[in-house]
């Protein structure tokens, strides 16, 4: 099947539209190329349970207060599930915990990774981190706005509450009158958690899996001989082997479809395909900036070079992890990749 929205348009910014019964969509704006999030919001008995949050911006905290006040009508926010420890998911959460007393539900790893990064902020870059651009091939000025950029996560994301809720694979979560199995996945971040509502076949898949756009997969200096693609294309059958044909998949991006299957499919399919001209690319020393174009339709700019490179570094490591190709470092601590 291919890809089927059946909704003609999405909500208007910060106007929840229903999209099943006790389930609405709210959308959140975010001030990037990626213009939106969705957030969902779950009836939970006389109250509300809400899966992600924004980014911590005086506009979005504006608008929660809106929601809250005008369209909860002022009743309880019991629970503030997060998918993920992304700025535009994980964001708000400790201002929305605060706010509404809600208990916070995340899982272990993003939890903990969550506060390690937060800590992060205002730090300077550590030299390990350095050497991990520099051998990707940055030049010295990429890496002097690497470290201007370092600990940034600090400033989109408010205080973490300090405790918290584990939700794990397989866990079932009662939320008003639905069970709802917690699914996880990994390889955009490390432990993703999504729900899944059998009785309404809804999959709440947040960037797990999304419709149009490729999930970001990406090697951080924090562990750079991370196979992270592996995981993602694991995850992707996984899910594809969970999900029944007919499911509503309600993505952190884009909007609501059915075709989940066809999607993963078209994922796996995508990666391989990237991999396979990679493998071709590396018949002569590449360095990690040098294969952009094999992986990438769109331009890498300032905005998105970091970005990009760790997810040169994470194809390069899947292939690494194959044994099909090897890398040398030379005397300036850049590396080079070539066939095996
Ligand atoms: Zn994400």
């Amino acid at each position: 099947m291919e890809l089927h929205y059946p909704f003609d348009e999405p909500p208007q910014l910060g106007r929840p539209m229903r999209v099943a019964a006790g389930i609405y969509w709210l959308r959140i704006p975010l001030p990037m190329v990626l213009d939106h999030i969705n957030l969902w919001l779950l009836e939970d008995g006389d109250g509300w349970t809400i899966v992600d949050t924004g980014l911590a911006l005086a506009e979005t905290r504006e608008l929660w207060q809106q929601v809250l006040d005008e369209w909860m009508n002022g009743l309880p926010v019991k629970r503030v599930i997060v998918t993920h420890l992304h700025p535009d998911h994980l964001g708000l959460a400790g201002w929305l915990v605060e706010k509404t007393g809600a208990r916070f539900y995340m899982s272990q790893t993003e939890y903990t990774m969550g506060c390690k990064l937060r800590a992060d902020t205002g730090q300077s870059a550590p030299q390990g981190a350095v050497e991990f651009y520099r051998a990707a091939g940055f030049c010295d000025a990429d890496l002097d706005r690497f470290r201007r950029m370092y600990g940034r996560f600090g400033k989109m994301v408010a205080p973490l509450p300090d405790d918290y809720t584990r939700l794990a694979d397989t866990d079932t979560l009662r939320i008003g009158e639905f069970s709802w199995e917690i699914v996880t996945g990994s390889g955009h971040s490390p432990e993703h958690v999504c729900l899944y509502n059998p009785e309404l076949e809804l999959f709440i898949s947040g960037d797990q899996l999304l419709p149009r756009i490729s999930s970001v997969i990406t090697v951080w200096p924090t562990e750079p001989d991370a196979n992270p693609l592996r995981n993602w294309l694991d995850s992707c059958k996984k899910l594809s082997d969970f999900l029944p044909g007919q499911v509503l998949v309600l993505p952190s991006h884009g909007q609501p479809f059915h075709g989940a299957h066809h999607r993963l499919a078209a994922l796996i399919d995508g990666h391989e395909q990237v991999l396979g001209k990679l493998l071709e690319a590396c018949s002569t020393p590449q360095r990690a900036i040098d294969v952009f174009d094999v992986l990438f339709k769109g331009k890498v700019d300032e905005g998105n070079y970091m970005m990009a490179c760790g997810e040169s570094i994470a194809h390069l490591n899947y292939l690494m992890n194959q044994s099909v190709i090897s890398t040398e470092m030379d005397p300036q601590g850049v590396r080079w990749y070539r066939q095996a």
